[in-house]
């Protein structure tokens, strides 16, 4: 059993869908064990996406994500965080398979709805930046 982190980002408060993308995790068999709604500093969307720090996109990523809000949640199963990717789709929305949720709602790879890790490590650490040990079930 594994524990993931993920975060409806801006958009996809914005556009009503933290129900919907919710509905899916949990159909799936997955367990909602934390989750917020925040609206994250600069910094704190800055360490998030550190490992594409000096990328073309990362300004535009960290205004896009930064001072509005966004829902932070932590998500626990068996294979969770690469369960929780393939329910999330590819980068691209345009290039995300149907039923998924980006292949779904979206259509810019800017305004792709959720993150969620992509491995344990980064598992780890998202959610050691976006929670206290107290607010995980
Ligand atoms: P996330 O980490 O948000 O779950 P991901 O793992 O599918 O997404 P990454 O490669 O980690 O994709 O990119 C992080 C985020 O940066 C993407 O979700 C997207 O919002 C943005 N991004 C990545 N590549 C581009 C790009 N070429 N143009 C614009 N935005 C991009
Ligand atoms: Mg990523």
């Amino acid at each position: 059993v594994q524990d993931t982190f993920l975060c409806v980002k801006p958009d996809g408060v914005e556009r009503g869908l933290i129900g919907e993308m919710i509905v899916r995790f949990e159909r799936k068999g997955l367990q909602l064990v934390g989750m917020k709604m925040i609206t994250p500093s600069r910094s704190l969307i800055e360490t998030h996406y550190a490992e594409h720090r000096g990328k073309g996109f990362f300004n535009g990523i960290c205004e896009y994500m930064s001072g509005h809000p966004v829902v932070a949640m932590v998500w626990r199963g068996v294979d969770a965080i690469s369960v929780c990717r393939t329910v999330i789709g590819a980068t691209n929305p345009t290039k995300a398979a149907m039923g998924t949720i980006r292949g779904d709602f979206g259509m810019q790879t800017g305004r792709n709805l959720i993150h969620g890790s992509d491995g344990p490590e980064s598992a780890a650490r998202e959610i050691g930046l976006w929670f206290r040990p107290e607010e995980i079930t």
